[in-house]
């Protein structure tokens, strides 16, 4: 590892750090913390921290409430945003029962899990995630509104706004944390932003999105800016995705997705890889795409994948193999929305991948034509069906899929189908500004 116990403590009180906030992701992937000060870290390093997970989203009944943190010491890192009266630093834990075992319904130990029979399986999964987010005005009170600051589209340098700072400030703030920034750019929406980090091990990868999206928001406010990774926040505008770029290596560091004696340089591991993602990412959509708002983007006409085909060559897709080669053979997932618990979505996307593996399965031929341009009789007949188009039709999905179920575990797989259930019904009983406008008068 990086860092001992003693490392910590002693580079707490070097650095002045006073509190220590113990963080963790509940099942809809929200960060939550609890905060110790200094005296208590001995404690908390030694795995004695207990708190009452009775009001966290879908994680105990109050009869069986108590847990408890396990600090992963090597995920030490300094808030460099907040240093007054003091500083604050972070360790992310995992959540274990109190009889000692890795609590269920904990995202991250189902991740740890299916990383677990990778390994056995002789592989390593990195992971390269591509994060989209919308900056907003705030308004007099500080609440947020839609309005943006630029009217900027993709890669364009306009006059510095407030958002270029933002967003300059965000790198800045990560490389202060460690992440190595590969390249940031404004998106095709009006203040839509993109900034993608390097890849790593998919439990580091999971994370550094938890860290990237508290970066992002907290950097933004400081600017009065509000950041949102909500999915579709603008009607007739691109939503914001958060692609998966994934690579499998052997114990040697060898990208085993690269095979250059094949047509499109992937191996029979790729293919199979990519087909059993096929096979599952309708069970997996109720997690990749989580909101209601989520299907508001997976619709033609923005970039964003519709329907369940793959492609060496083009980006409109559900999966895309990216140009590079080699070492750098990756497959990019393009439907997941940053909405999404990653955690989940990397358990998914390994145990979906890995089926494909056990099972050989073979993807169905690339389709290299843009789909969106195809009528639906030549989508039949190449094979290519739809994502789930609600919350509704996807939960349904994820209902039907074993898999699904066996890698989430009962626990983490009921919590969210009951939690997502009980979301769509609310907004389906809701009447919405389009109903009055189309209906009021009319009928
Ligand atoms: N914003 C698009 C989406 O919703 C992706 C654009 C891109 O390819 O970067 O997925
Ligand atoms: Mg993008
Ligand atoms: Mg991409």
């Amino acid at each position: 590892g990086k860092y001992t116990q003693e490392d910590i403590i002693r580079i707490c009180e070097e650095e002045n750090i006073r509190f220590i906030r113990l963080q963790f992701a509940d099942i809809s992937g929200a960060l939550k913390n609890v905060a110790i000060t200094r005296s208590q870290l001995k404690k908390a390093l030694n795995n004695q921290c207990m708190f009452d997970g009775s009001s966290i989203e879908g994680f105990v009944r109050i009869e069986e409430s108590d847990m408890y943190l396990v600090p992963d010491l090597d995920s030490f890192n300094i808030f460099p945003w907040i240093d007054k009266p003091s500083r604050t630093a972070r360790l992310i834990c995992n959540v274990y029962s109190p009889d000692g075992t890795p609590f269920s319904g904990d995202p991250r130990n189902a991740l740890r899990r299916v990383i677990k029979e990778a390994e056995d399986m002789g592989f390593h999964f990195d992971v390269g995630p591509e994060c989209e987010f919308f900056l907003f005005r705030c308004d007099e009170d500080g609440n947020p509104t839609t309005q943006t600051n630029d009217q900027g589209s993709y890669f364009e340098l306009g006059p510095i706004d407030r958002g270029e700072e933002a967003r300059r400030d965000i790198c800045l703030t990560l490389e202060d944390m460690g992440f190595e920034i590969e390249a940031s750019h404004h998106e095709v929406a009006r203040g839509q932003h993109e900034i993608n980090f390097r890849y790593d091990d998919a439990l580091r990868a999971a994370d550094d999105i938890m860290t990237f999206k508290l970066v992002v928001k907290s950097i933004a406010n400081q600017h009065g800016l509000h950041a949102t990774f909500m999915p579709k926040p603008i009607f007739n505008e691109a939503g914001s995705g958060m692609h998966i770029n994934m690579s499998l290596s052997d114990k040697n560091g060898n990208n085993v997705f690269a095979d250059p004696s094949d047509e499109n340089g992937l191996s029979d591991i790729a293919y199979s890889f990519i087909a059993g993602l096929m096979e599952h990412i309708k069970g997996m959509t109720a997690v990749t795409n989580p909101l209601v708002n989520s299907y508001k983007r997976l619709v033609p006409g923005y970039e964003a994948p519709v329907y369940v085909a793959w492609s060496a060559h083009n980006r409109s897709p559900l999966i895309r193999v990216p140009a590079a080669r080699g070492n750098g053979t990756r497959i990019e997932l393009r439907n997941p929305d940053p909405a999404a618990n990653p955690y989940l979505v990397m358990t998914l996307c390994l145990a979906a991948g890995l089926d494909g593996i056990k099972r050989g399965l073979k993807p169905c031929p690339p389709v290299d034509a843009n789909i969106f341009k195809l009528t639906e009789e030549e989508r039949e007949e190449q094979g290519v069906f739809s994502l789930p188009d609600s919350l509704k039709s996807a939960i349904h999905c994820m209902k039907k899929d074993e898999l699904v179920r066996k890698t989430l575990g009962d626990h983490i797989y009921r919590k969210y189908i009951a939690h997502k259930t009980s979301e769509w019904y609310q907004y389906s009983i809701r009447i919405s500004q389009w109903e009055i406008d189309r209906y009021l008068m009319r009928y």
